[in-house]
């Protein structure tokens, strides 16, 4: 099985970019912030500790995140891998990781990086707001420490695939074709 990371800051387009690259390398789109939203609608004990926090622009619990990330491996048939969109978010949840994968005799296969600045971010992010109805799109200071976030927590992945060579980066400011074109010229 393939393990894909696809990585980088919020709105970035991963979501956008994922749905090409799954059905030409077909992989199955794992996204935890997706999966999150759905146990929060669920209502489920996991929904209730998540929403408190995504909703502050913070992350979820690394053994939640990881322990849910773990059955859906397990229940998923039928594909040559997966791919991962916004996970892992933490060192910690690439350690866990790796080792659940070990545990398979797997590896990531790869870890593929869109990039783009700050302020884009927030005009990405406001931009898809009225479209997809998120509360932590909506509100300016959510979207801020979702930056912050990013910079103190997840940034430091980078560094942490680099030196395993698994880290490759595109430039995420062009159009949604031509993004698609970049990744796809790299895998
Ligand atoms: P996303 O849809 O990827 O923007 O994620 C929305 C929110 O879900 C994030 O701001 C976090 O609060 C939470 N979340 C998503 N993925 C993770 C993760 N891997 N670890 C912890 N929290 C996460």
């Amino acid at each position: 099985m393939k393990y894909f990371i696809l990585f980088g800051p919020p709105g970035a387009g991963k979501g956008t970019q994922a749905t090409a690259m799954a059905e030409k390398f077909n992989l199955c789109h794992i996204s935890t912030g997706a999966l999150l939203r759905e146990e929060i609608k669920a209502e489920t004990e996991l929904g209730k500790v998540a929403a408190s926090l995504i909703n502050e622009g913070k992350l979820v619990p690394n053994e939640l995140v990881v322990s849910m990330m773990a059955s859906h491996f397990e229940k998923v048939k039928g594909v040559d891998g997966f791919l991962l969109d916004g996970f892992p978010r933490t060192v910690e949840q690439a350690i866990s990781l790796d080792n659940l994968l070990a545990e398979r005799g797997e590896a990531v296969s790869n870890v593929l990086s869109i990039m783009i600045p700050d302020e884009m971010i927030v005009e990405r992010i406001q931009g898809r707001a009225a479209v997809e109805g998120r509360a932590d799109d909506a509100d300016i200071s959510i979207i801020r420490q979702r930056i912050a976030t990013y910079h103190s927590q997840t940034e430091p992945l980078i560094e942490y695939y680099q030196e395993k060579g698994l880290y490759k980066e595109v430039d995420g400011t062009g159009s949604i074709e031509q993004v698609r074109e970049a990744i796809f010229a790299i895998l």
